[in-house]
């Protein structure tokens, strides 16, 4: 018998994953997790049916929405991760010789058990003493961490749930303040196939908080579309001169650093305006939800 893993991505869009077997399944007391093992792209991690993190492609998100924020800034020391249970933004920042501290703020204790159980390969830096393991709501913590951080990255799941006021204005304008003057932002802001009015919104919320704001994209085959964007959020360094990269990485350079920026024409739409232009491309009627294997 084949066992199979769906994601349902949005009403009329779904995907699904072949299992090897099903490692964990349990509600936490903010979520259904699960944890599976799948044919074609290794262990998974999912959250309310979503697709966090996958063995075979999770270099490119975390990647991406570390090393981007990294070396636009000249030299970060403290850094902030809120979400990112998984420990793979942790993995990543941790690679940067000039970080002392990297704290990581996730709501829910069973992601990082969970993660550092079935997943070590992405959570092992956890353990890192350079790492500070914080379970707490993020939206509270950068209330009260002023001019703290060098950079801060929003590691989030879909606004939905706790998650829904990671990507408000008020929530951006707590992170400007928890930055130190130079500091820099950046958040995964979904999909610009899926998700665009989102996009379009949270350009704006995130334009009105930082004096630079900018969209960049990856290719992501796990997660809907397999288009992702991120927004990077900066006040004083412009993210399209970054120091160069000397890191062992399997995605980024900094070649594609400036590249991730170059915008298709439709995405810049979302970007530059601030907003959708007329009816977006495959508008979902709602974040993804769906039910594991
Ligand atoms: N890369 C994934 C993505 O793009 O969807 C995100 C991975 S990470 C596992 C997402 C984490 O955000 C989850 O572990 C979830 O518990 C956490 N989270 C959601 N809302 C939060 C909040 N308000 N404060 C801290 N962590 C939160």
């Amino acid at each position: 018998m084949e066992l199979w893993c769906t994601e349902k991505q949005t009403e009329n869009l779904s995907l699904s994953f072949r299992l090897k077997e099903t490692l964990r399944r349990e509600k936490t007391a903010y979520q259904d997790l699960a944890v599976v093992d799948t044919l074609p792209y290794g262990r998974m991690l999912l959250l309310d049916g979503c697709v966090m993190t996958s063995e075979a492609d999770e270099f490119v998100y975390h990647e991406m929405i570390t090393h981007v924020p990294l070396f636009t800034h000249p030299c970060p020391r403290r850094a902030l991760v809120i979400g990112g249970g998984d420990g793979g933004a942790i993995r990543e920042i941790l690679k940067h010789p000039s970080v002392e501290e990297a704290v990581l703020v996730e709501i829910d204790a069973r992601v990082i058990e969970a993660s550092k159980q079935f997943l070590p390969a992405i959570s092992s830096a956890l353990a890192d003493p350079r790492c500070r393991v914080v379970v707490e709501d993020g939206i509270k913590h950068v209330k009260t961490a002023r001019g703290r951080y060098d950079v801060i990255i929003s590691d989030s799941t879909d606004p939905i749930g706790p998650a829904v006021g990671l990507f408000t204005e008020e929530f951006y304008r707590n992170v400007r303040e928890a930055l130190t003057e130079d500091g820099v932002f950046a958040a995964q802001t979904e999909s610009p196939f899926l998700h665009a009015r989102l996009i379009a919104d949270v350009q704006r919320r995130i334009g009105a908080a930082f004096p630079i704001t900018r969209l960049y994209l990856a290719a992501i085959p796990t997660y809907p579309s397999g288009l992702w964007s991120f927004t990077l959020g900066s006040k004083r360094h412009d993210p399209l001169q970054p120091r160069p990269c000397e890191l062992e990485t399997r995605y980024y350079t900094s070649a594609l650093h400036r590249g991730a920026f170059q915008l298709p024409r439709f995405v810049e739409a979302l970007a530059v305006a601030g907003e959708a232009n007329g009816r977006p491309v495959g508008e979902a009627e709602a974040p993804r939800g769906g039910s594991g294997g």
